[in-house]
């Protein structure tokens, strides 16, 4: 493999701190030239010094001072505000950029670095959900590959080297069921933001592990696959598999099935899609089938866990729906994190938003940027009605 210099956007969040742990293995075969973060300033800070980043950029202006402080006596560039990030990830001295930021508020570099011609490592699932014809459509006509870094994805894209294009019948998209899998509905109302932020599995940022809880998450994930892999809704069938050692799988016409394994940990999907279609190797455990015993399998229940069918209904409906559905998700996960909303709140400011919003066929990209602002405000004002 040749070596390859990357960006990492949102590098102090969790799949950002392990991307570049994956870069930490394999010095020799990546260059980190961009890392970018929202507040987290120290550590970014410590990892520009630590992988001798060509540039960095700290969204929150107020912290530019400390951050180039910090780092112009070491030669690192160092820039403010979402417009730089923009501005930087298509600079030529950039192959591969990982998306890691979390919410819409990625879209807008995801789409410089596409129309950059870059390759993108997508971890921002939201860009995908709210604006997945036109990023994809953008990835094809720029010639900026898209290769999956979310387990479910990335197992399914893994699947798929070597099929030769044959058409899928079915992907299975295999869920955790999160931390309240098996508890009763009653129960499930009353949980608290700890309790939410307890997943069995996978370890992750706290965004996605409130939407792990409440469903969301898969929901979001059906979205993105069906843009990443051409899929239509109704052949992408979600089957909850608590132990989480198959990540996915597809099926083809003649009822084959193809699975992806492994322990849950992001770093292995993350390392593939920086080194594909290259293998490297790297410090996880390895599967020992005769220790694991057995794998069970169950159909997700949508009474219990709502979000996952709003977000059926949003990508069935098309249009700007998703985009909606996402901008009421981010605005309720937030409030639920500050414990001002209750769990099944979450689901239902959903719903009340996807009602309220104009729905509109075929939204080109402004459309898709007015929607998201319109969606959070009404959002917004329908939380009043949803606070503890
Ligand atoms: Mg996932």
């Amino acid at each position: 493999m040749e070596k390859r210099r990357i960006a990492i956007l949102g590098s102090t969040g969790s799949i950002g701190r392990q991307a570049l742990d994956v870069v930490r293995q394999h010095r020799d075969m990546f260059d980190v030239e961009l890392l970018t973060a929202n507040n987290s300033s120290r550590l970014l800070i410590e990892q520009a010094l630590e992988f001798g980043a060509n540039s960095v950029v700290i969204c929150n202006e107020d912290k530019y001072d400390e951050v180039a402080d910090a780092l112009q006596p070491h030669y690192v560039k160092v820039f403010a505000g979402m417009d730089s990030v923009c501005d930087l990830v298509g600079g030529d001295n950039i192959d591969i950029v990982l998306t890691a930021m979390v919410g819409f508020s990625g879209l807008e570099s995801t789409i410089a670095a596409i129309k950059a011609g870059k390759t993108i490592a997508l971890a921002n699932k939201e860009t995908l959900v709210a604006a997945g014809e036109i990023v994809t459509r953008l990835s094809r006509e720029c010639n900026a590959p898209i290769i999956p870094v979310d387990s479910e994805h990335s197992a399914i894209f893994q699947c798929l080297q070597g099929a030769h294009g044959a058409p899928l019948s079915k992907i299975h998209l295999t869920a955790s069921g999160g931390p309240f899998r098996t508890w009763e509905k009653e129960k499930i109302a009353m949980v608290t933001r700890k309790e939410a932020l307890n997943h069995p599995r996978w370890n992750m940022g706290q965004k996605v592990t409130i939407d792990s809880a409440t469903m969301m998450n898969k929901g979001l994930e059906v979205i993105e696959a069906r843009w990443l892999f051409g899929t239509e809704p109704e052949k992408i069938q979600v089957v909850v598999h608590p132990q989480s050692i198959i990540h996915s799988m597809v099926e083809f016409e003649d009822g084959a099935v193809i699975a992806q394994l492994g322990h849950p940990d992001m770093r292995e999907p993350i390392q593939y899609a920086l080194s594909y279609p290259s293998r490297l190797s790297l410090d996880n455990r390895k599967l020992d089938f005769a220790e694991l015993g057995e794998l069970t399998f169950h159909a997700p229940d949508t009474d219990r866990f709502p979000a996952l069918g709003l977000a059926y209904e949003a990508i069935r409906t098309g249009g700007n729906m998703p985009c909606i559905m996402n901008a009421a998700n981010e605005v309720a996960v937030d409030a639920f994190l500050q414990d001002r909303t209750g769990f099944y709140d979450i689901s239902g400011i959903i719903g009340e938003t996807m009602a309220g919003v104009d729905f509109v066929r075929e939204p080109d990209l402004d459309t898709i940027f007015a929607t998201n602002r319109e969606a959070t405000a009404k959002a917004r004002d329908i939380l009043k009605r949803h606070l503890r």
